[in-house]
């Protein structure tokens, strides 16, 4: 695509400003690639430093190693008062440092010569009005589902309606969309006083001022969220939504030269393994862990499980023997790999060995899910997670049992009821077609022509001098 560029006969820079956490910072880094990559344009990462864990240090080296286009563009915030938020967890209180020092972007903008911006929802609102300031348009690069922009769109028009009743949230009925019980809302945002409840209202307020979103989403997955949401019906004045996934891997993971899950799958027959994965950081309490671990060794299957036992890497010291219970490792050595590695997910999933993946419902692992064909068997345990579980089971890529508890409710999902349900689905042949075919409709999405290509082309025309709401 030709590029336009500025009177001065510049090319486009579009600015990429990433919150923290992988769950974030992968599908940044999977734009940046894209774009770098044959639209004309110069692409920067905006490199938050320091970064809050060791795998999100590691995924940024490896990625300005292997794709020189992609300029790094390092931010020093300001110093942080975290005392104020004494109980909020270390990546709601990176969020709030980064929203504290945007006001600092502006020169960093200016002496990078940015002509466009894309940043997250959870800095929506303060970068914005810098880019304002700066005669900017500032893109959102969403990166949960459609039907969480949905709802981050809409919950502050629900709490204006609803302010009068005292009675809390409960089921939020979206316009166009469909309806989110209470139980599927994030814990966080029953607290109206939580940090993440007003970072969440502030953003969803400032959406109708973007120039534009994007979604790492396609048509096929979640078609009642993207239509209601290009229509205008969730919120109105809202800008152009692009549903532009699923974001593709760049190929840049940082490879853990200890890890020898690969291996271990190659020696297993096809389709006979079951992933089991909960994300970049603990998600999981110690009960839970070990009623999944008799979960799985009931089952009777083959398994690779990923366990993270910490919220930030960099603290992470507990042995798997003690977190899994006594002997679990032994007795199944021959036929379950448990690792605390960072593993190439990507990888994992398009193995011929896998056949199932247990999921707390990340929005990245589902649409890696989705793009790989692997059936998702959803645990969700926090924030987006059960929303996303409702995405899965709606398109047919997996099974959600929306009565297990998930983390503040009084229970844990006991052994025997894991074990039944990971041997259903892993004899489920319909689930696994379909599965398959979401896979092929994700394809058929980012393939040339298809709507998640065309989206990401607009969205390319966009930054180059097409029309673009500036607010
Ligand atoms: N991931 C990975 N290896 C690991 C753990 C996680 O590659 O050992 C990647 C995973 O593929 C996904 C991201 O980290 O791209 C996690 O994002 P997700 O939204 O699924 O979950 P979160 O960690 O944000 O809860």
């Amino acid at each position: 695509m030709p590029s336009s560029g500025d009177a001065a006969g510049r090319r486009p820079h579009v600015v990429l400003i990433p919150s923290a956490g992988m769950g974030h910072l992968v599908p940044f880094g999977r734009l940046a690639v894209a774009r770098s990559s044959g639209h004309g344009c110069d692409v920067s990462l905006v490199t938050v430093l320091p970064t809050v864990s060791t795998a999100e240090s590691k995924h940024l080296d490896a990625l300005f190693d292997a794709f020189p286009a992609v300029r790094r563009l390092d931010f020093e915030l300001a110093p942080f008062d975290a005392s104020e938020f004494p109980s909020a967890a270390p990546f709601f209180l990176r969020f709030e440092a980064m929203r504290r020092s945007a006001p600092l972007l502006g020169p960093l903008l200016t002496g990078a010569g940015a002509s466009a911006l894309a940043t997250d929802i959870a800095l929506t609102s303060v970068v914005i009005p810098v880019a304002k300031e700066q005669g900017l348009p500032c893109h959102i690069l969403f990166t949960a589902s459609a039907a969480m922009l949905s709802l981050c769109a809409y919950f502050p028009t629900y709490l204006d309606a609803n302010a009068g009743d005292g009675g809390g949230v409960g089921d939020v009925d979206i316009p166009g969309v469909y309806r989110i019980p209470k139980a599927s809302i994030p814990q966080a945002l029953h607290d109206p006083n939580h940090l993440f409840t007003r970072q969440f209202v502030a953003n969803g307020r400032s959406l109708t001022s973007a120039a534009g979103i994007l979604v790492n989403t396609f048509d096929a997955l979640e078609p009642e969220a993207v239509a209601a949401l290009q229509q205008g019906k969730v919120a109105s004045g809202f800008p152009p939504v692009f549903a532009v996934g699923p974001l593709l891997p760049a190929s840049n993971q940082a490879k853990d030269p200890q890890a020898n899950y690969m291996e271990w799958l190659d020696a297993q027959p096809a389709r006979s393994v079951v992933y089991v994965s909960f994300g970049s950081r603990k998600a999981i309490s110690g009960e839970q862990l070990r009623e999944l671990a008799a979960g799985l060794e009931t089952s009777g299957h083959r398994f690779l499980w990923v366990v993270k036992s910490t919220v930030v890497d960099r603290d992470d010291a507990a042995e798997l023997g003690e977190l899994l219970g006594e002997g679990f490792l032994e007795r199944v050595e021959k036929r379950g790999l448990v690792t605390k590695a960072w593993v190439d997910q990507e990888e994992v999933l398009k193995h011929e060995s896998v056949a199932l993946f247990v999921s707390h419902c990340g929005w990245n692992s589902v649409t890696e899910a989705a793009a790989s064909g692997v059936p998702v068997l959803a645990l969700p345990r926090f924030g987006d997670q059960r929303v996303n579980s409702g995405v899965v089971a709606r398109a047919g890529l997996g099974v959600w049992a929306d009565t297990w508890s998930w983390e503040g409710e009084a229970g844990v999902i006991g052994a025997e009821e894991i074990s039944e349900k990971v041997k259903a689905a892993m004899a489920d042949e319909a689930m696994r077609r379909k599965a398959a075919s979401v896979a092929k409709a994700a394809a058929t999405a980012v393939a040339g022509g298809g709507s998640s290509h065309r989206c990401l082309v607009e969205f390319a025309r966009l930054c180059q001098g097409g029309t673009c709401r500036t607010n």
